[in-house]
């Protein structure tokens, strides 16, 4: 039986990439729509068989709870409602996937994991790049030590933003978005630099550079570059910007060779080149829908009780060494990291 899904909001990366990515799943189907459009609601649901029934607003959400045939509710609207949005659902007793980043603060992602198991149910975090083969044999091969000792990590993400689109409207506001270019697509270069290392980091700086004179960044910072040291003595050299054209990428370096992710995080045709010091080889490995494979991950953790392998908690230690890295940036000082939390390793 395939779990069913409410997906909330109808945005950019809902409509363009997660619904169409249903008809990639096996054990995941649409059931429900949540939007404060109607006529958008009906239109979208009228595509994938939606009638009223499975058609909710932000004020009669809640009535959800009375819908057996949602499972999961999967929260994709701006960063400043992600909190309150997943609570309401772990309350209306459905299981929660998350888009990142979690929250704007570690106390929201606290409330919405107390939530979550107050009501025991799930709480996964959508990382989709931990889901994504590219990146995933790239986590294998340094683990194997296809490029020896890891030493040092580089990653990047960036692009312009784009006031004329109504996905960027939202991300210039600090009420709505939490932060800039780090909240946004920092956390890209932030979490790879942790799944491909494979610890966690206990120190942390940053620096914010914004385009001078650039109405877009009055509220949130453009440019961040941060620096992460992790316990083995592993250094990343990270960065994000909105004000540069696309770019997502990974290096990793280490003592016998050189593994580069370029693109790291797209949404599709990923590419992973190797080398061992003389040349680059580009690995070939076979595309799949990350999102697919994310979604039906977490479907078949409620059906069978399992642990999603992004919890809350995964995204929970990325907004604490984010709010880690604002501090090293405005205080111009390093923070270090006070946290126990781990990732489980790869299968
Ligand atoms: P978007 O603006 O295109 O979509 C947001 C939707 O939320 C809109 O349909 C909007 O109407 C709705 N919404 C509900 N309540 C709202 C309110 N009070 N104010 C404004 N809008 C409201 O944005 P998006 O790019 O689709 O991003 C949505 C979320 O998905 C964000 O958290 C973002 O970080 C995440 N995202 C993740 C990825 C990824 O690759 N994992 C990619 C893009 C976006």
């Amino acid at each position: 039986k395939r779990l069913g899904w409410a997906i909330v909001g109808l945005g950019d990366f809902a409509l363009n990439e997660i619904l169409p990515a249903f008809g990639a799943c096996e054990h995941s189907k649409i059931t429900a729509l949540v939007s404060g459009d109607r006529d958008k609601a009906r239109e979208v649901g009228s595509r994938f068989g939606i009638g009223e029934e499975g058609l909710y607003d932000y004020e009669s959400f809640d009535e959800i709870a009375d819908n057996d045939d949602v499972d999961i509710v999967y929260i994709i609207v701006p960063n400043a409602f992600h909190a309150d949005l997943t609570v309401r659902a772990a309350r209306a007793g459905k299981h929660v996937l998350c888009e990142k980043p979690m929250a704007p603060t570690v106390a929201e992602c606290e409330r919405m994991i107390s939530a979550c198991r107050d009501n025991d149910r799930k709480l996964m975090i959508a990382y989709r790049e931990q889901f994504e083969p590219h990146n995933l044999a790239a986590i294998r091969m340094i683990q194997e030590g296809r490029i020896g000792d890891l030493r040092q990590i580089n990653a990047h993400h960036g692009r312009e933003l784009d006031p004329s689109s109504p996905e960027d409207q939202w991300r210039m506001r600090r009420d709505l978005a939490g932060g800039g270019s780090l909240y946004d697509i920092g956390i890209y270069s932030l979490n790879a630099a942790r799944y491909l290392s494979g610890e966690e980091p206990v120190e942390v700086w940053g620096n914010v550079s914004n385009k001078p004179d650039d109405p877009r960044f009055a509220e949130v910072e453009d440019t961040m570059c941060f620096w992460l040291r992790f316990p083995s003595g592993v250094f990343a050299e990270c960065s994000s910007s909105y004000s540069v054209s696309s770019s997502k990428r990974g290096t990793v370096n280490g003592s016998k060779g050189t593994l580069s992710l370029d693109p790291l995080s797209e949404y599709r045709r990923h590419k992973l080149t190797v080398s061992d010091g003389k040349e680059m080889c580009e690995q070939i490995i076979e595309e799949d829908n990350q999102f697919a494979a994310e979604m039906d991950h977490m479907s078949l953790c409620v059906r069978d009780d399992g642990t999603p392998k992004t919890p809350g908690e995964e995204g929970l230690q990325d907004i604490r060494i984010i709010t880690a890295i604002y501090e090293a940036a405005w205080t111009g000082k390093s923070v270090t990291i006070d946290s126990d939390y781990s990732r489980s390793p790869e299968d």
